[in-house]
């Protein structure tokens, strides 16, 4: 079974909640990305449906516990529309009706609303009603990365469990099980940039994988000053399509921004933009994204993705 690393204190809290049967109606998990907040919901969850006689809860073996975790049951009910940007209060008035009927086989009906910050506050509103007197059996979860998105009225409801930074210790341990074969180094790094919490450690290590090989050339090429390589890599850049070549400058802006960062003593994400942040000045970083900004709207106009190319190799050229 997952498990939630750290946090002991909320997972001492948790276990003798669930040891008692003592669970409220509804909890709000609070923390942000890569906190595991999914995972603290996925064992509540399991927690809430487990039928396990005695011992430990949730046992991560009987029926209920599995179709939890394997995300096979059919009364933890996640409530969302992941395509739209707001979880609407059409939504929520469907499952307000949902919540009436009986559950098919579990102990309960789990709720799980995995963007409750994007409720809009009448979306909010049709929510409390039904937190405010909930069927016995029904349940909900919340989370969110910005609880003070939530009215005072749903705070004031729901259990509050907020999500805590691991030790350093910890999370590189954790770090290097996830992503075997990285260095301690990259390994360090990516921890360090990371607030403590796995999952943007981990985004972190991926998005360094992410770079396309184009973006490493120029931050290559831009960090040494390389002007021949920098024709080099922008003339068969000449053949792009159109949103090839956008994503690239993008990607390219990105790094200058994130060289920046690095010029002003803040950490960048990106290996490739504490290069550049080490070897060029911020006014050289500051004229190329300058370039690469202007570059991108001409894009999205109607100048050719040639002509632009051709402009480029001008407007990032490399003087100091
Ligand atoms: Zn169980």
């Amino acid at each position: 079974m997952q498990t939630l690393l750290g946090n002991e204190q909320l997972k001492r809290g948790l276990a003798a909640a669930f040891a008692s049967g003592r669970l409220s109606h509804c909890y709000l998990l609070a923390g942000p990305a890569g906190s595991g907040k999914h995972t603290l919901a996925r064992i509540l969850c399991a927690a809430m449906e487990c039928t396990a006689e005695g011992g430990q809860r949730p046992c991560g073996s009987c029926l209920q516990c599995r179709k939890v975790l394997d995300k096979l049951h059919p009364d933890v009910i996640t409530v969302d529309e992941p395509d739209k940007k707001t979880v609407s209060v059409e939504l929520i008035r469907k499952t307000r009706e949902d919540v009436f009927i009986k559950p098919n086989e579990g102990l309960r009906k789990v709720y799980v609303i995995p963007r409750a910050m994007d409720m809009n506050p009448a979306a909010q509103n049709a929510l409390l009603k039904v937190i405010e007197e909930p069927p016995e059996y029904a349940a909900f979860l919340l989370l969110t990365d910005a609880a003070e998105r939530l009215l005072p009225t749903i705070r004031s409801r729901a259990v509050t469990l907020r999500l805590s930074p691991l030790s350093e210790a910890e999370g590189v341990a954790a770090l290097s099980r996830r992503c075997p074969g990285r260095s301690p180094e990259e390994l360090r790094d990516a921890w360090s940039r990371s607030g403590g919490f796995l999952g943007q450690a981990e985004a972190l290590l991926s998005e360094a994988e992410a770079l396309a090989p184009e973006t490493r050339s120029f931050a290559d090429c831009f960090a040494r000053r390389d002007r021949m390589g920098l024709t080099e890599l922008l003339v068969p850049m000449e053949r792009l399509k159109r949103e090839q070549l956008l994503s690239l400058l993008n990607q390219w802006a990105e790094l200058l921004s994130q060289a920046l960062l690095v010029r002003s003593g803040l950490p960048g994400t990106w290996e490739a933009a504490r290069k550049i942040g080490q070897s060029r000045t911020g006014v050289a970083c500051m004229e190329a994204l300058c370039s690469l900004r202007r570059s991108v709207e001409l894009l999205q106009g109607n100048i050719g993705v040639g002509n632009l190319c051709g402009a480029l190799q001008v407007w990032l050229d490399i003087r100091e």
